[in-house]
């Protein structure tokens, strides 16, 4: 499709953003539907953010996505925030509509999605959600995790770090939140004793990411009272599988890794901007491509 003065303008802002992988998702998902759109990778360093967003509305932007550092950042600037990005603290994908800006959280639907793909095909998998969820770590992305258990009905969610000041002011902060969920802190020493009981274990740290693709945050020694009923989620979407994953599969558990959840959490916002489902398949197949793993 040619770009013209009617094409619509849809965008990732982030510092850095060169290596973001959304604009390959995206424009191969617009081009597959034909549409009059172009996805552009913004780099807006954070002190430019609030002559940015100002400029995108003049020029009319239609949807944006947000990415590290902005996440919290951009809320500010936004006229309308879904009550789950505020519960979360963060907003990924944004909108302009009469009100204004409008920003939401896609990645509590991006985490979702293949859990409930897995569960609408092997009704048994629902138990996994009727036991504790153990997550490991608790950052950003860690915040969509716990919103998402909450969604799921998991009844308690075992926070797992390396810093106990962090994992508490972590815990406290779901205490006056509309999301409802039961949390408790630990640190790694406590792994042992957690995950023979949990339902799903997520790993919500960056250890095990390319290129450090021999780490795991589980030593073998604890790796093995995972559960061979559990399932394992790796965040990390390259390596696939991360080691992390592979230690899970060897007792038996089911392993899902972070490229699901990425092209979901787009997919989720594709259809706020445009008013369409995206071809999901293709956006998949544009990531693996992306990644080497086509
Ligand atoms: P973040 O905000 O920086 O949080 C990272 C968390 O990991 C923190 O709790 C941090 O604890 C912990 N951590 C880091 N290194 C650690 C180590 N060596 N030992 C123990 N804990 C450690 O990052 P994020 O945005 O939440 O992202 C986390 C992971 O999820 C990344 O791998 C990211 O690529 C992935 N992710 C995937 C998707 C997807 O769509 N698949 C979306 C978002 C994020 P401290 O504060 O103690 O350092």
């Amino acid at each position: 499709m040619a770009i013209s003065g009617n094409t619509k303008l849809l965008g990732i802002i982030g510092d850095p953003v060169e290596h973001s992988m959304s604009p390959d998702m995206h424009n191969r998902a617009i081009a597959e539907l034909g549409l009059d759109y172009v996805y552009v990778p913004f780099p807006v360093k954070p002190d430019n953010l609030g002559a940015a967003m100002a400029g995108f509305a003049a020029i009319g932007v239609v949807g944006l996505n947000a990415t590290i550092p902005h996440k919290q950042a951009v809320m500010s600037y936004l006229d309308v925030i879904t009550p789950e990005a505020q519960a979360i603290g963060a907003v990924n994908t944004i909108w302009r509509s009469d009100r204004g800006w409008e920003g939401t959280n896609t990645d509590v639907t991006g985490f979702l999605a293949p859990l409930r793909d897995r569960a609408a095909s092997n009704p048994a998998i629902q138990r996994c959600f009727d036991r504790p969820l153990v997550l490991l770590g608790h950052g950003g992305a860690a915040r969509a995790v716990v919103a998402g258990a909450s969604q799921l009905g998991c009844p308690l969610v075992h926070v797992v770090g390396r810093t106990p000041e962090k994992v508490e002011a972590f815990v406290r902060s779901w205490d006056n939140s509309p999301i409802a969920v039961n949390l408790k802190g630990h640190s790694f020493s406590e792994l042992g004793t957690l995950l023979p009981e949990a339902g799903i274990i997520v790993n919500a740290t960056p250890i095990g990411m390319h290129p450090q693709i021999s780490q795991s945050p589980l030593s073998d020694a604890v790796a093995v009272r995972i559960s061979s009923d559990a399932i394992a989620y790796d965040l990390i979407y390259t390596p696939s599988p991360t080691f992390f994953l592979h230690q899970a599969q060897r007792q038996g558990a089911i392993a899902i890794d972070g490229l699901e959840m990425l092209v979901r959490q787009g997919a989720a916002a594709f259809e706020i901007w445009v008013g369409q489902a995206p071809p999901i398949e293709t956006m998949r197949q544009a990531l693996r491509e992306r990644l080497g793993l086509a």
